[in-house]
């Protein structure tokens, strides 16, 4: 077990928003186990979704390292990062990040297209995505929607059931509870948690909602983890 590396480490990261944004993040030490569930709370603005752009390698740190799985983002090219994330990561963005005009059914299978090695865990895509969405409250009818003409609440759920299908080692999700009332909330933390549990999937949460840190093994502050640089305007 203690030579099981572990699915995320930060090391000496530091990033800084290109331009004239005075905005700098710093992360001395941060790391995750296999399996392990950890809430990430910090107060507005103080970088969390900076840190989860890190985590999933769409932005590169400018010193230290990010590495998933042994893997550090800085070894990758840029196409490479992209297959990674697809491969090992499911990833729920703040903004969701939905193909608009793609309909439900190919938003949920767009990371199986590019990680051959997550598509094999999945034996009938279709009837998968189906299942993920009927447990997440939607009806399963929906798959040929397309995505933009979703409610906020539902786009969450399609970006929630992109993000569990063909279980990925770490899950990512980026205040994925916003656009949730409180049943829908508490379905969807019940069938993030049953998949933990069942594959060993690590979970990343950031929330404003300390009332979580029940559900999880560990619950980090961001001023904790990480030092801000911001210029005074
Ligand atoms: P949080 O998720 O904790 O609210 P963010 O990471 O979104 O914090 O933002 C922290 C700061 O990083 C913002 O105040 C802004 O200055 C800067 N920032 C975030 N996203 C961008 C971006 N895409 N381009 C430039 N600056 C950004
Ligand atoms: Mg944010």
């Amino acid at each position: 077990m203690s030579d099981t590396p572990p699915i995320l480490a930060l090391r000496d990261v530091t990033y800084r928003w290109p331009g004239a944004v005075p905005f700098g993040l710093g992360v001395a030490n941060f790391a995750l186990q296999p399996a392990e569930t950890v809430l990430l709370l910090g107060e507005s603005g103080s970088g969390k979704s900076t840190l989860l752009s890190l985590i999933c390698g769409t932005v590169t740190a400018q010193a230290g390292s990010v590495s998933v799985q042994g893997t550090d983002f800085a070894s990758l090219s840029a196409a490479g990062r992209d297959r990674f994330r697809a491969e090992h990561i499911g990833v729920i963005f703040q903004q969701f990040n939905l193909l608009p005009f793609g309909s439900v059914l190919d938003n949920i299978l767009l990371p199986l297209r590019f990680a051959p090695d997550r598509r094999a865990r999945v034996d009938d895509p279709n009837a998968t995505a189906k299942r993920l969405i009927e447990s997440l409250g939607l009806p399963s009818n929906l798959t040929t929607a397309r995505a933009g003409t979703l409610s906020v609440g539902q786009q969450q759920r399609v970006a929630a059931a992109r993000a569990l299908i063909g279980q990925p080692p770490l899950i990512v999700a980026d205040e994925p509870t916003s656009a949730l009332d409180a049943a829908t909330q508490a379905t969807f933390l019940d069938l993030l948690f049953s998949q933990s549990r069942a594959h060993d999937t690590a979970l990343l949460m950031v929330s404003h909602d300390a009332r979580l840190a029940s559900h999880f093994d560990r619950v980090v502050e961001m001023s904790d983890i990480a030092k801000i640089e911001r210029a005074v305007a």
